[in-house]
């Protein structure tokens, strides 16, 4: 069997298309333009490139955006201010602390985190919608996991009954994924680095969320025959090429759908 592939950029063009006709509803119906802040603190360049798309993303969807720079010697104390000036703000629907922080408050992130209203919580790490998520009820969600699961809505891939292995455990991608996935009624084992018999775990999956960050790290004996494989994993590979968690090549041959890295689950994101 060769798989076929899930390409990021179909899906994250429907999930726009979606997201400016719900902007566009709001406007119409209630005068209110959604928008969104994000806070980045010092100069990293990885995430200078983030916050610039997520502002040209928004323009372009008719959401009104913010971007806020602060120094990269700015307090705690400083930031937890601005992200109070924000939950007041009535243009602010949604505010972003772009991470990794600068190391002197790093040691302070959730402290942080969780002072944006969980309302306004667009990345879902404030510990209430991170409950409600366990419970089932709604709330907001982080958007790498929440990607994962929409492709495979979008791509009428079945999720109800099947066996799922998430493997990561990470609370912004492995442990989310894993509660979305029993929220679909998907039967889900979580993996991490002490569990046992990974490979066997894997092959008997119906669908496999790769969220390690180990170029390759999944290989074609552990992917069954018309298994789901949803890499999420960005690396380099030995020649510096951008890679994912899974080989590609080889489980591309056993599975029925795949992610490619890049152009797969890092466009919806
Ligand atoms: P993380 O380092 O926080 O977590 C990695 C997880 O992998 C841990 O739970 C660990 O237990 C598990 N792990 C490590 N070695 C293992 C092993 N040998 N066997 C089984 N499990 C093992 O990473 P993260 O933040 O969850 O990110 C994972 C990957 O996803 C990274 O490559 C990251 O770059 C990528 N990522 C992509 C997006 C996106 O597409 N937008 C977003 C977030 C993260």
């Amino acid at each position: 069997m060769t798989a076929r592939i899930l390409e990021g950029k179909v899906f994250a063009q429907a999930f726009r298309e979606d997201a400016q006709k719900k902007a566009a509803a709001l406007q119409e119906k209630y005068g209110v333009q959604p928008g969104l802040a994000v806070i980045i603190v010092g100069s990293n360049p990885a995430s200078q490139v983030y916050v610039r798309n997520k502002h040209k993303s928004c323009e372009a969807l008719g959401i009104y955006s913010e971007v806020i720079e602060m120094p990269e010697t700015t307090t705690k104390d400083e930031l937890i201010a601005k992200i109070d000036a924000l939950n007041a703000d009535v243009k602010i629907h949604g505010i972003l602390v772009q991470l990794p922080l600068p190391e002197q408050i790093a040691a302070h992130e959730s402290e942080i985190l969780e002072r944006i209203r969980p309302e306004k919580d667009v990345d879902g790490f404030h510990p209430v919608n991170v409950g409600r998520l366990v419970t089932g009820e709604p709330g907001l969600v982080p958007c790498t996991p929440f990607g994962c699961l929409r492709m495979l809505e979008l791509a009428g891939i079945p999720i109800d009954g099947q066996r799922a292995v998430v493997i990561g455990r990470s609370n912004i991608v492995g442990k989310p994924a894993a509660l979305l996935l029993t929220a679909n009624n998907a039967t889900v084992t979580l993996c991490h680095s002490k569990t046992r018999d990974l490979k066997a775990k894997c092959a008997a999956a119906d669908i496999i969320v790769a969220a390690i960050g180990k170029a390759g790290f999944v290989t074609a004996d552990m992917v069954k025959e018309g298994a789901v494989v949803i890499d999420v994993g960005i690396n380099r590979n030995a020649e510096g090429k951008l890679c994912g968690d899974v080989d590609f090549a080889a489980a591309e041959q056993k599975a029925s759908f795949i992610t490619p890295v890049p152009g797969g689950v890092g466009l919806m994101t």
